[in-house]
């Protein structure tokens, strides 16, 4: 990105050589991220982020289909799907927030009795950001288009995760943020289908093939794009290594911690993605001493970090209010290691136990090893946070 920042600051829209130079690397970089999800670099619109890709998906279906004025989503979108479903309902669209099943998932066999002449597009995300509970968007694109409904999926929490590849998922849109896949924050792109018909969100100059006004980030595109090739080289990794990591986590906090249990389907599961309830206890009071030991966890979404709102998502599933309070969702990622792993292992029992005492649910029974767990001296103690995807 650097040099893009200094002596690369050609305009790419410009005419002059200097600016066609970054417009050749620009295109590099939209190759790039193509390849990560499989489809023709043309089909690839540069966007600030995964919330505009999401809001701009939902606008092009609705203002491309001016007859049809219903969206059907699930009621465990991210908030920039569900704020802008609920935006439209106050401009007199309907929108049918699918319930999910105490496990996360959704009911395809409703997703297809729900849809209507008027609907005019179905938006389900690809792996959920609270649980990271993954649905079949193959089968969601599919009887979308056994109805020839426009199909788009936020997969922003799968990109790098897990493969994709919208060519067998026949979606039409599918939105990316780019610091899922450790690229910097504020980029993102919109996949749209090179069949799909598509009116802008962010209107103004003629770039992105009139997809997408406004002068490009070309440093965090380019960024984006070396993300993008990194991310491809590091699945395999994400699949094995993260996942038995995220394993051990979690198996290790259910065996030695009473009173816990796991949010979301087991299998069908991101690979680096754990969600736990921590009974009679406060998520944010656990945040804030994990904190302390220099261990970045989070309870429902960093957008909402800040806001004590119980989680929708874990609402949707019927989870309980009390339980939903202490559930706190752990990420790992490339960087984690398993001394990261013993660590929290170590740490957050006695966390747990001090909270418990503190608290006022005090008749939760303990269980039998926890007091047993007590900080070693010399304990491996990470250095500085580091780079997780959230
Ligand atoms: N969708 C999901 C599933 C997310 O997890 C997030 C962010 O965490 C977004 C959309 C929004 O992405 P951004 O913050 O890039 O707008």
């Amino acid at each position: 990105m650097l040099p893009f920042l200094t002596d690369q600051w050609g305009n790419p829209s410009s005419i002059y050589s200097f600016g066609n130079e970054v417009a050749r690397r620009l295109e590099d970089a939209r190759t790039k991220v193509a390849a990560l999800i499989n489809a023709d670099p043309s089909e690839v619109v540069f966007t600030s982020c995964g919330t505009e890709s999401n809001n701009a998906a939902l606008n092009s279906a609705l203002m491309t289909n001016p007859g049809k004025r219903r969206v059907i989503t699930t009621a465990v979108e991210h908030s920039s799907n569900i704020k802008f479903c609920e935006l439209l309902r106050k401009r007199d669209y309907d929108v049918t927030f699918l319930p999910v099943e105490p496990d996360g998932s959704i009911d395809l066999h409703l997703l297809d009795k729900s849809i209507t002449r008027d609907t005019g597009i179905v938006s389900v995300m690809y792996a959920n950001n609270e649980t990271g509970v993954i649905f079949p968007i193959e089968e969601v694109a599919s009887i979308c288009r056994s109805h020839g409904l426009l199909c788009h999926t936020d997969a922003v929490q799968a990109a790098g995760k897990l493969k994709i590849d919208v060519q067998s998922l026949g979606v039409s849109f599918l939105s990316l943020s780019a610091h899922k896949f450790h690229a910097p924050k504020g980029i993102g792109l919109l996949y749209v289908n090179r069949r799909a018909r598509f009116q802008p969100y962010v209107v103004g100059g003629r770039q992105e093939k009139d997809r997408r006004g406004g002068t490009e980030n070309v440093p965090y595109i380019i960024g984006m794009g070396r993300a993008a090739e990194l991310a491809l080289e590091s699945l395999p990794e994400e699949r094995t290594r993260v996942r038995s990591l995220r394993d051990r986590l979690e198996d290790g906090i259910l065996k030695t911690i009473a009173n816990t249990s796991r949010n979301g389907a087991k299998e069908e599961r991101l690979p680096n993605t754990t969600n736990i309830a921590f009974d009679g206890v406060e998520a944010e009071a656990i945040l804030m001493l994990l904190d302390q030991l220099d261990i970045c966890a989070s309870s429902g979404s960093a957008c909402k970090s800040g806001s004590l709102d119980p989680s929708h998502v874990l609402a949707a599933m019927g989870v309980p209010l009390a339980r939903s309070r202490g559930s706190i969702r752990f990420s790992l990622g490339i960087y984690n290691t398993d001394a990261d792993v013993d660590y929290l292992l170590e740490h957050l029992p006695p966390v747990i136990a001090k909270l418990r005492r503190a608290s006022p649910a005090k008749d939760l029974k303990s269980a039998p090893n926890t007091s047993a767990i007590r900080a070693r001296p010399g304990a491996h103690k990470p250095g500085p946070a580091k780079p997780m995807a959230v």
